[in-house]
């Protein structure tokens, strides 16, 4: 951290270690209850989400995903990691070629921001649960399937984008994929990364088929590791914790989402005392701002313990809890070893000015996306005063704008 002449805050580059970038679309759109539901939840969203998802063309997704990284790119992203399920065309139409991952490398080209893309392995609708119609688009019949169709894409990916695989949740793979696609990311040095523990439901599901946690048996399955990320852990208990520790596995929390779907607090303060690296997403991107993610890690905490300074080191300060969260721990999740070139430049809080110590910390609790002024991806200057400089930004908007109006139509 430094302060620059110019007034400007020079930060290292953020890294956005989960996204779902179709799931833009449906902010704003997903705050009202319908009559039919009594209550709302994650999984009358997901309801929502999936009608989206079955109604999204390889355009749509090109569009959707443009605007989502042109955001991220604004508020200081310099890298993102897509978790990606999107597999086949609507209709669960087979495509000649992966034209859904090569929508998202070329929306994350076009605007210059480095993408991995983390391909989803999604086999079945759920423990005991048939496949609904949206998630037909989602499914491979079995592990092999979808490791050929990894292989299709690592094949057919621009030189800039890394892959990755990834295991859609213990609900929607069962235990012998599991054991396939990690032992496939294993001989290839790949990140894996799923999703876990991020609904009660999920965890007595998982309990009653395998009887133990969606953590214990991702353990069991090869699945945990220094290139593993698990992505919520919100429902995580002490013995998982120990488990994730134990093998050098990270942990991403999405915090913006997790509070917007109502997921739950999860055990920041306890991962973060168990050593295991916690990273970020914006998942959802109802919110796409660094700051209000870095920020909601310790809020959170503050919230759930009634203390301060919960995840801050004696004798240490805000920004040395946090930063590594949207930094180093980021990119070790994505398997990104250069940041050489990536640089942030935030517009100086009135803090720092009186202050330099006191900058970043003024930003991260009180700043938002709207003050980085300037972002370089390893060295080349991609956001200059706010605005895209390799992009048409008003471009990529409009473009959302159609696919979002063709949403909005029933
Ligand atoms: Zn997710």
């Amino acid at each position: 951290m430094t302060a620059a002449n110019d007034q400007r805050l020079a930060l290292p580059g953020f890294v956005n270690a989960h996204s779902h970038a179709f799931q833009r679309a449906l902010r704003g759109r997903v705050e009202r209850k319908s009559v039919l539901h009594a209550e709302d939840d994650f999984w009358s969203w997901r309801t929502t989400m999936y009608q989206d998802a079955a109604r999204l063309g390889v355009d749509d997704v090109a569009a959707l995903a443009a605007w989502a990284y042109s955001d991220m790119l604004r508020a200081g992203f310099v890298a993102v990691g897509e978790f990606h399920y999107l597999h086949h065309d609507v209709g669960a139409r087979a495509l000649p070629k992966p034209l859904l991952s090569l929508a998202h490398a070329a929306a994350a080209e076009k605007v210059g921001i480095k993408l991995v893309l983390l391909e989803c392995a999604y086999l079945r609708g759920g423990f005991e649960r048939s496949l609904v119609e949206a998630q037909r688009r989602f499914v491979f019949p079995n592990a092999a399937a979808f490791l050929t169709h990894v292989d299709a894409v690592r094949a057919a990916v621009p030189a800039g984008t890394r892959v990755g695989v990834a295991v859609h949740s213990v609900r929607a793979v069962p235990r012998a994929a599991i054991v396939e696609v990690a032992a496939y990311a294993r001989r290839e040095g790949l990140v894996l990364h799923a999703h876990a523990c991020e609904q009660p439901r999920e965890v007595e599901e998982c309990k009653k088929e395998y009887g133990c946690s969606p953590v214990a048996l991702l353990e069991a399955c090869g699945a945990l590791g220094p290139r593993a990320t698990l992505v919520h852990a919100t429902h995580a208990d002490a013995d998982d914790v120990r488990r994730l520790a134990a093998t050098g596995a990270a942990v991403c929390i999405t915090p913006s989402t997790e509070r917007n779907l109502g997921d739950g607090l999860g055990p920041v303060a306890e991962l973060f005392a168990a050593g295991v690296p916690v990273c970020l997403g914006s998942d959802s991107h109802a919110r796409i701002d660094v700051a209000d993610e870095l920020r909601s890690l310790e809020d959170h905490e503050r919230l759930r313990q009634r203390r301060r300074n919960v995840l801050v080191p004696a004798g240490g300060a805000l920004h040395q809890a946090l930063l590594p969260a949207g930094t180093t721990n980021g990119r070790r999740a994505l398997g990104l070893d250069d940041d050489a070139g990536d640089r942030v430049g935030v517009a100086m809080p009135i803090e720092g000015r009186a202050e330099p110590a006191t900058a970043l910390d003024a930003w991260l609790v009180g700043g938002s996306s709207a003050d980085v002024r300037d972002v370089d991806v390893a060295g080349v200057a991609t956001v200059r005063g706010g605005a895209l400089v390799r992009a048409d930004l008003a471009a990529i908007e409009d473009a959302a704008v159609q696919v979002l109006r063709r949403l909005q139509r029933p």
